[in-house]
């Protein structure tokens, strides 16, 4: 007996939260009180996010400041790259010094596992912050020497605080 009028009232009271539009009420009320509180979402691509200075992305051939390359071709990433990405040619300059004639990364073989830039000791090889190279066609996501550098000059900035910000940790 005590159920069902318990029952009932539960209806009766479903009723009249209907009559009054009571969930959508309670919905506008949460987004008001969302409207004024900070926001979790940003306006991508217009505002970004902070990226950490360990973060492995587009891969750069860096230059010393006199704009010599880096790379001595000790073809140490190339050995190391598990996905076999990076392909080296080397000769010897007239200066006696050893350089790369090709330095090719298949970056759709690449998995970012940062192994090449660990294993470079010039700092040579690394990884930019820079997230945004989708490309339309294969073809574009095979990288030269001449790609490569040119990243390199174009994020040098960022990758030399990224290099100081992480030599504490090393
Ligand atoms: S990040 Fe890893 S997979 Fe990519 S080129 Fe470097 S070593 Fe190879
Ligand atoms: S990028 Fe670094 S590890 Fe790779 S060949 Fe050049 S110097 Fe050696």
């Amino acid at each position: 007996m005590a159920s069902s009028s318990l029952a009932i009232l539960k209806q009766n009271l479903k009723k009249i939260y209907n009559f009054f539009l009571y969930e959508i009420v309670v919905g506008h009320v949460l987004t008001l009180k969302y409207m004024f509180k900070k926001k979790y979402t940003i306006d991508y691509p217009f505002e970004k996010g902070p990226v950490s200075p360990r973060f492995r992305g587009e891969h750069a051939l860096r230059r010393y400041p006199n704009g010599e390359e880096r790379c001595i071709a000790c073809k140490l990433c190339e050995a190391i790259c598990p996905a076999q990405a990076i392909t080296i040619e080397a000769e010897e300059r007239s200066d006696g010094s050893r350089r790369t004639t090709k330095y090719d990364i298949d970056m759709l073989k690449c998995i970012y596992c940062g192994l090449c830039q660990e294993a470079c000791p010039v700092d040579a090889i690394v990884e930019s912050p820079n997230f945004e190279f989708a490309t339309e066609t294969r073809q574009e996501l095979y990288y030269n020497k001449e790609k490569l550098l040119a990243n390199g000059d174009r994020y040098e900035y960022a990758l030399q605080k990224n290099i100081e910000q992480d030599n504490k940790y090393r």
